[in-house]
């Protein structure tokens, strides 16, 4: 399986948690000079991704629904032009349910989507707010009906767990909205309080009231349970899918196999080696104009950085790890592995190694632990 990931970097405005690489100079000017860039990229990118057909594409951010249909049409021509996309392919998009529209939403089936990733993250009108998200709860459930009015037979929501102020009974409420639209797909986070972000620094000074540990966990209890009860497969640490709806392009990820990853902050997986182009999209504008191709980041994965990395990611998914394929691995791990077993973390049955519902809760210490053995 091979993926093409398309960074779009603008939005409305930037909400409270976010540390993706944005920009909320969202003029139809500065869509205009990104799409000239990005096929720049697309062409530079042709001559080491030898792909012959991709299986998935994923247009994420960002907001891809800030574009305007004209600009939705160019981009998908451009995809269209220089990679070619195989019969059946996950074709997927991300959209924010204020920038969607009747017209938008009919020209993404055209484009040949078939996959929607929907940005609810709550459906309490005064924690939208808090988030700085330009939403509110009534635009999630114009949108999703828009959606499924022009066809769209695969969305999946964004969910956010342990927001500033919010109690058992928000989260409550807010699954009950959200399984009451029915999506196929549930994607379920627990808020990241990263550094950088407004909501780092008012953290940093104690200014806001975020849910402590044990409500943290019992937040996720509620709502790894009622997904499950309402017929939805927790098929990834993160993620829940009606069946048949896991999503086709994380797999990717999961699986550890290559991906290219264009646009700014994007990271890509190819020969070995992860690298993303540029970090910011004033660096990425600049860069491509002056045709310099070098990387901002990269690594190479030697064998036995990517044999722990497979390991890792393969606990994520509920199928857990062949313990075959990684014996050397877990030969070496083995007095950790056995530690973690006694402290219920992992659990091995039928030659698979996985994390049991509690090394869910406790999934970065566990992955924290392994990789630590290794250097990793
Ligand atoms: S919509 Fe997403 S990418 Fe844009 S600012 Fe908010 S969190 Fe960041």
């Amino acid at each position: 399986m091979t993926g093409l990931y398309v960074h779009i970097p603008f939005c409305a405005k930037k909400c409270h948690y976010c540390n993706f690489v944005v920009t909320t100079a969202n003029t139809s000017v500065n869509h205009a000079a990104f799409l000239g860039a990005l096929e720049k990229q697309m062409i530079f990118a042709g001559d080491f991704f030898q792909t012959s057909e991709l299986d998935t594409l994923y247009l994420g951010g960002g907001t891809p629904s800030v574009m305007s249909k004209e600009e939705t049409i160019i981009l998908f021509d451009l995809i269209k032009r220089h990679f070619r996309i195989k019969n059946g392919a996950e074709i997927t998009c991300e959209i924010n349910p204020e920038s969607l529209d009747l017209e938008k939403a009919e020209n993404y089936r055209r484009m040949g989507a078939n996959r929607i990733s929907l940005g609810a993250q709550s459906f309490r009108d005064e924690t939208l707010k808090r988030l700085n998200r330009p939403h509110a709860a009534k635009d999630i459930a114009n949108s999703f009906q828009l959606l499924r009015k022009v066809g769209f037979d695969n969305i999946s929501l964004d969910l956010i767990l342990s927001l500033p102020g919010e109690t058992l009974d928000d989260v409550k409420n807010s699954l009950n909205r959200l399984l009451e639209l029915g999506p196929d797909h549930v994607s379920l986070y627990e808020l990241t309080i990263e550094p950088k972000t407004v909501f780092g620094s008012l953290s940093k000074k104690g200014k806001w009231a975020f849910p402590d540990e044990d409500l943290q966990v019992e937040m996720l209890l509620l709502g790894r349970s009622t997904l499950k009860k309402a017929g939805f497969r927790h098929y990834e640490l993160l993620n829940y899918a009606k069946p048949g709806f896991e999503s086709r392009h994380n797999r990717i990820y999961w699986d550890n196999q290559e991906y290219l990853g264009l646009g700014p902050g994007a990271f890509s997986y190819i020969k070995g080696q992860r690298f993303m182009f540029a970090a910011s999209y004033l660096d990425y504008l600049q860069k491509i104009e002056k045709g310099d191709w070098s990387n901002s980041e990269e690594e190479t994965l030697d064998a036995e950085k990517k044999e722990v990395e497979s390991f890792l990611l393969a606990l994520r998914t509920y199928e857990g790890a062949d313990t075959g394929r990684f014996h050397s691995l877990m030969e070496r791990m083995e007095e950790n592995i056995q530690n973690l077993e006694a402290k219920e973390l992992l659990a091995s049955t039928g030659g698979r190694i996985r994390l049991t519902n509690r090394g869910q809760l406790f999934a970065e210490t566990v992955f924290a632990e392994l990789s630590s053995l290794t250097g990793r």
